[in-house]
């Protein structure tokens, strides 16, 4: 275990790792810090490529010193969408995960860093995913969860993480107004908040997607990466862990300009992004068909905006028309299935291409961080008499 340290976000003050955090003292997320010296001695190539493909594979840049609580976390593919896009755009499908979302990354880094500081009772506020992998890893570990959603939150998570044996709330507000309750609960020694970017580890367990897409692409980084974005963790995350790989001798100093993808109706990054500010105001009446990324407000806010300036990418908001139709075009096209997430990552990416932001050649991954099998789709299908009906009308 090569940690050193955890590290506020904004002033870079120092705390100790090996007992639970939150946020820090300035109320903004903690990262850990590695001896990344100590973790390039063994962190190879060669050491990769002969472990078994799963993200617990990059130990040495991980903060548990205790057995995973796993589901089994694979290894995504990259896809291409050749109808949609060309040879050069590719989906990192995360559809595949256990729960079905790369929650579960997340979530397994947390929920193992949790047992292993002994905490044993767990609860946060979710649009639905992140939920549903608490609960899942929750179980696992033999801990209690209790999940707060909003009304809006897609019923089969409810349901999914009710079957995991959490206690489940809808509740009438936003996802933000769910986690003060949550924090709440946690000041009067109830849980343990695990709330997006207000405990260090699910960070941890994203930015593996990033490591997986180096190693992927023979340890160059694509042009661009578009990421659905809620409270950022995963491209925050892989910023991140874009610097250890390079700290560790992985690859070298070019970075994927990185777009943050939010809709048109809960858009507070992108108002941020294109006036300039630091930090992102709260969006209100947020609505979109896209619940994983309906976030009014993100702690990690400064972060996001950091990661797409210094990247050279931006932040793009779309419409749902245009999401819904992404989803029902690759479908059609290539046979991929987006959850409404990904469609707007893909809507985002012909907006890009459309401006000029991005080359049509240029070779970028879109994230896919749910399975489009969970979510609604129109039903195209025709009734069928079967006494009445001739093979060669169908
Ligand atoms: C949570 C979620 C997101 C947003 O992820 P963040 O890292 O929190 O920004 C995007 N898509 C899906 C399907 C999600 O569940």
């Amino acid at each position: 275990m090569n940690v050193t340290h955890l590290e506020c976000s904004l002033t870079g003050e120092r705390y100790e790792s090996g007992r639970p955090h939150n946020l820090s003292r300035a109320g903004k997320p903690l990262l850990v810090r590695y001896d990344l010296e100590a973790a390039k001695g063994t962190l190879t190539r060669e050491s990769l490529a002969a472990r078994e493909p799963n993200m617990w594979k990059w130990r040495e840049l991980l903060p548990n010193d205790s057995e995973p609580v796993s589901l089994g976390e694979i290894e995504t593919p990259l896809i291409r969408l050749q109808r949609t896009g060309g040879a050069n755009l590719l989906v990192k499908d995360e559809g595949r995960l256990p729960t079905g979302s790369f929650k579960a990354r997340g979530l397994a880094m947390a929920v193992t860093m949790a047992k292993q500081l002994r905490i044993e009772r767990m609860a946060m506020p979710t649009n639905g995913n992140a939920g549903a992998a608490l609960a899942a890893y929750g179980a696992r570990a033999g801990m209690e969860t209790t999940v707060i959603c909003p009304a809006e939150t897609p019923e089969i998570n409810i349901i999914e993480t009710a079957a995991y044996g959490a206690r489940v709330y809808v509740a009438d507000g936003q996802i933000d107004e769910c986690g003060a309750l949550v924090g709440k609960g946690a000041a009067e020694g109830l849980w343990f908040d695990c709330s997006t970017l207000k405990e260090p580890y699910r960070l941890e367990g994203k930015k593996v997607m990033g490591f997986e897409l180096a190693e992927q692409l023979g340890w160059e980084l694509p042009d661009a990466i578009f990421y659905p974005t809620g409270g950022g963790t995963g491209l925050i995350g892989m910023w991140k862990g874009f610097d250890e790989l390079e700290a560790v001798g992985l690859i070298g100093s070019k970075r994927p300009r990185m777009y943050a993808v939010q809709a048109e109706g809960c858009a507070p990054m992108v108002r941020a992004f294109d006036r300039g500010d630091e930090f992102a105001e709260r969006w209100d009446n947020a609505a979109t068909v896209a619940t994983g990324i309906r976030v009014p407000k993100a702690v990690g806010d400064f972060l996001i905006l950091r990661a797409v300036r210094e990247s050279n990418g931006a932040a793009i908001a779309v419409s749902d028309e245009a999401i819904l139709k992404a989803v029902e075009d690759a479908a059609r096209d290539d046979g991929f299935l987006f959850c409404p997430e990904g469609g707007a990552v893909l809507a985002a990416w012909r907006k890009a291409v459309g401006e000029g932001l991005v080359g049509r050649d240029e070779r970028v991954v879109l994230f896919n961080c749910a399975n489009g099998n969970k979510y609604p789709l129109p039903d195209r299908s025709k009734r069928l008499k079967l006494g009445e009906a001739r093979p060669e009308a169908l």
